[in-house]
């Protein structure tokens, strides 16, 4: 056991709409995996034909690409295996392990009927299970059977969940379960525990919706000569509202927080959190969240989503980031805005004295806007009222002071103090003048910042206009 490779598997169904609870579900096998520098699977199990789609698929493997959850092996499709759950199921035929079950849809109607009048649990009654000493009735006419696995008889099934501790279920309560339709496709649970042995998976991290299949699912798999793996069953996640995730309630798709100018570190980092922690850290790198991550720390209730804790997170990360890089990932944002940035100052500059107080990419490339419009156009009154006629003689100083400066952020700070010293001026009195004249809005990043990318010359035409001097 020392020297076995960890092998994880996330095993997404690709059944419509996936949110940020479904790639969790990838997170933590991915982490585990790369932690024990083992191997990470990605199965697709899309045996449920008529809910599973393409589309779905391709979220999936995008918002783990974006995520940056690298694979090891697949993404595996379960449609593509049938030949081999087909190949197992004959042999377990062969072996004894399973057996064909005659009974009608009308017949298990009425005993399921008959279980509930008794205030039984309604389970199969064995009737086709072979036994030594037993005989069958011969098979009717024009049934097509299932196939059902012999479910040990007596005791329990126990294992040591590394998130609930030890779960034990009798056998008692498990019937024999369809393994194979009557066309002969084979179920869920089985399909299961053919991959998990097939890919060797030692730990199977995944929702705790699973719970109840563990039990059947080990059975199965003692069954074909295989070790249980190591179950962890996550909690769920439940929106703000402590309501479980899912589109009807509002949830957002994968794809949207991508759209909507989310950083991937930021969600990777948020997702961590949400159901696994390592001591107070809030905020940690991928490489730190692999280092640290285990299965003793997963949370035991579920975790609930905080769209605002996200937004904090990405705003930390725009704040710490590096400013190219940023700038690459905000640069088609700003394209879809309109915004020409090829056509002034340098995109990643402005980036860089916007990214302190933007949540978002997008608000970063609507900040952004202003450094690459034209230079407005006011009516006589808009001036009048926002470069009153008293601003002129500090703004001539002002732009006399530019002239004579480098451009540089700090000189046109120098400039600044410079001119208001001169006129026994504050600071606001000349800068939002400035700014209108500038912009015509008195909302923009530090000023000193903002004339040092627009550049000087830009800017003194734009003070001149403003004040009539040409
Ligand atoms: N396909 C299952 C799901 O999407 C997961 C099964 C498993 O992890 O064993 O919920």
């Amino acid at each position: 056991m020392a020297s076995m490779t960890v092998r994880t598997r996330f095993a997404p169904s690709p059944t419509g709409f996936i949110h940020l609870g479904n790639l969790r579900s990838a997170l933590y096998p991915w982490a585990f995996a790369r932690k024990m520098k083992g191997d990470f699977i990605l199965r697709i199990e899309d045996t449920d034909q008529e809910r599973s789609s393409q589309e779905a698929v391709d979220v999936i493997i995008e918002g783990m690409r974006w995520l940056g959850l690298d694979i090891d092996e697949g993404p595996i499709y379960q449609m593509q295996r049938m030949d081999r759950y087909r190949e197992v199921i004959a042999q377990m035929l062969k072996n004894g392990l399973a057996y064909y079950c005659y009974m009608s849809e009308e017949e298990l109607n009425a005993l399921r009927d008959a279980q509930m009048a008794n205030k039984e649990k309604p389970r199969y009654n064995g009737f086709w299970r072979p036994e030594t000493g037993k005989n069958l009735p011969a098979p009717p006419e024009g049934i097509k059977p299932v196939i059902r696995f012999k479910n040990p008889i007596g005791g329990s099934v126990i294992w040591q969940d590394a998130v609930k501790g030890q779960i034990e279920i009798s056998n008692d309560e498990l019937d024999d379960l369809v393994i194979a339709r009557p066309d002969g496709t084979p179920t869920y649970n089985f399909c299961v525990v053919v991959d998990d042995l097939d890919m060797k998976i030692t730990h199977v991290i995944r929702g705790d919706d699973h719970v109840n299949n563990t039990p059947r699912q080990i059975n199965i798999l003692k069954a074909l000569g295989g070790v249980s793996p190591i179950y962890a069953h996550l909690p769920t996640v439940l929106n703000d509202q402590g309501e479980k995730m899912s589109k009807r309630n509002g949830a957002m798709s994968v794809r949207d927080y991508e759209r909507e100018g989310y950083m991937p570190e930021a969600v990777l980092n948020y997702l961590a959190r949400l159901g696994w922690s390592h001591g107070d850290a809030e905020i940690f790198t991928k490489e730190q969240f692999v280092e640290w991550f285990d299965l003793d720390h997963l949370g035991k209730s579920p975790a609930q989503h905080n769209p605002e804790k996200l937004l904090w997170l990405n705003h930390h990360y725009l704040q710490h980031g590096d400013a190219a890089e940023i700038a690459k990932r905000a640069l088609p944002f700003a394209h879809n805005l309109g915004i020409k940035t090829e056509q002034g100052p340098d995109f990643v500059g402005v980036v860089n004295i916007l990214k302190d107080r933007a949540n978002t990419l997008i608000e970063i490339a609507e900040g952004a806007r202003l450094f690459y419009m034209d230079a407005p156009e006011f009516s006589a009154a808009d001036l009048e009222a926002n470069v009153p006629v008293a601003t002129h003689a500090p703004l001539a100083d002002f732009i006399t002071a530019l002239q004579a400066s480098d451009g540089s952020k700090a000189a046109v700070g120098a400039a600044f103090k410079e001119v208001l010293a001169k006129h026994g001026m504050k600071m606001p009195a000349l800068a939002m003048p400035v700014r209108y004249a500038m912009f015509a809005t008195t909302q923009t990043p530090a000023i000193d910042a903002v004339i040092s990318l627009i550049g000087k010359e830009e800017t003194i035409q734009r003070l001149q206009r403003s004040i009539k001097i040409s």
